[in-house]
């Protein structure tokens, strides 16, 4: 009788977002006249901007034409893009070559996969709070142990608290990890981290022969000069980091689907094993390439209309969490992130549970957030709001909780 893979048994359920749409449909049902106002969501809201939708249709044209049909992609993406985003890292000041690069369909595979060409028995370091799907591809490979309700913990995962007093930042833990996620600017806190401390964890890395998986979903949206694009700013990250990055915040690929990872050459376990290798060998056996049309659109990010007009794009989502962040502040809120990020994490007011708030704020101004209790045990007492709505919306939320 055939078996089932039981670490997926391990999993915990997904209640946060089913929880939440339970709760509002719930709550309009029986109020069908309130205005509800979403600042929970984690998709961007705006369309495509032209440069992109141009080439888009341009890819769409070639593939009506025998001369210009596109098949099967390379493996590791095509050249075109690889290259574009070499150079981009270039410019950074970053080393890193375009055989370096795996395009793929999305950071959420990339961060989630990422897990496999590491031995079964890593010890596994994740932030608390954090973004759930590194958290869950491990317990789906067996590296979890058993689940503790009281801690709201794996047992065998090292959990790095980030909290006010660490400015959101992590410790090393106390315990030598093997792979340690690092995610900055950080969904959900909206905290990023400076190029001084980034730097610290390479060479603590490096130290104790761990591995950062580095996930820039939201590099896009840094304004200060202190805080790196990329962990390859920082000395000595060749050797010990992967980097995860994503066209979707950035660029609203969101449901177009495009990303890629970069996996530097002298990245090596402690064997000698080339872990760029194995990479290209799990990519070229799994992945069949991102869509033609969607790699040439995802270099059209790179060039000068692209840069400009997603330039824009990402500035009208900063300017709602300026708005968010400056209107909560005023309010009296204890208010982070924001900056350099899409996300306000703010701390609940009367030391009100995660849940508590977010039910009055839902009953109360008809405003819908995220608990921050959702993303792990530090997350208790806070509470997560976005800047991916309209800036109307996002405006008349905001004078809601002023005039609360
Ligand atoms: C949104 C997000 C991503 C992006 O995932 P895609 O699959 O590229 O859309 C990755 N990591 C984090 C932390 C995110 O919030």
């Amino acid at each position: 009788m055939f078996k089932a893979n039981k670490n997926y048994l391990n999993l915990q359920g997904s209640y946060l977002f089913s929880t939440i749409a339970k709760k509002v449909a719930a709550y309009q049902e029986a109020h069908p006249d309130a205005d509800i106002i979403r600042l929970g969501i984690g998709d961007v809201t705006q369309p495509l901007v032209p440069e992109i939708i141009k080439t888009l249709h341009e890819g769409v044209d070639e593939m009506a034409h025998k001369e210009t049909f596109h098949g099967y992609s390379p493996d590791l993406g095509y050249e075109f893009l690889r290259s574009a985003i070499a150079e981009e890292y270039r410019q950074r000041g970053c080393q890193v070559s375009d055989n370096e690069i795996f395009v793929s369909d999305g950071a959420k595979s990339d961060s989630g996969n990422i897990q496999e060409i590491f031995s079964e028995d890593s010890r596994v370091a994740v932030c608390d709070p954090v973004y759930p799907v590194y958290v869950d591809s491990n317990v789906m490979a067996g590296r979890s142990g058993a689940y503790d309700q009281a801690a709201g913990r794996y047992k065998n995962f090292i959990y790095m608290p980030c909290t006010e007093a660490n400015n959101f930042t992590p410790e090393f833990p106390k315990e030598n990890p093997d792979i340690i996620y690092l995610c900055y600017p950080n969904n959900p806190t909206g905290m990023a981290i400076t190029k001084e401390r980034l730097q610290d964890w390479v060479d603590y890395a490096n130290k104790i022969g761990a591995v950062i998986i580095y996930d820039a979903a939201y590099e896009a949206y840094i304004t200060e000069d202190s805080c790196p694009h990329s962990i390859y700013e920082c000395e000595g990250a060749r050797t010990c980091a992967i980097e995860i990055r994503s066209f979707s915040k950035n660029a609203g690929f969101t449901g177009v689907r495009l990303g890629f990872t970069v996996v530097p050459e002298e990245l090596k376990d402690a064997d000698g094993v080339c872990m760029h290798d194995l990479w290209a060998r799990r990519h070229g056996t799994k992945f069949n390439g991102a869509p033609y049309i969607v790699q040439k659109a995802g270099a059209a990010v790179y060039t000068p209309e692209g840069k400009q007009q997603i330039r824009e794009q990402v500035g009208y989502y900063q300017k709602n969490a300026s708005a968010i962040y400056n209107g909560l502040k005023d309010a009296g809120y204890t208010v982070y992130g924001g900056v350099n990020a899409p996300y306000i994490w703010l701390k609940t007011p009367d030391n009100l549970t995660s849940w508590e708030f977010f039910d009055r704020l839902l009953h109360e101004v008809n405003i819908v957030g995220t608990p921050g209790s959702g993303f792990g045990p530090s997350g208790e007492h806070f509470f997560r709001l976005t800047a991916f709505g309209s800036y109307e919306n996002t405006v008349r939320a905001i004078d809601r909780i002023k005039n609360w």
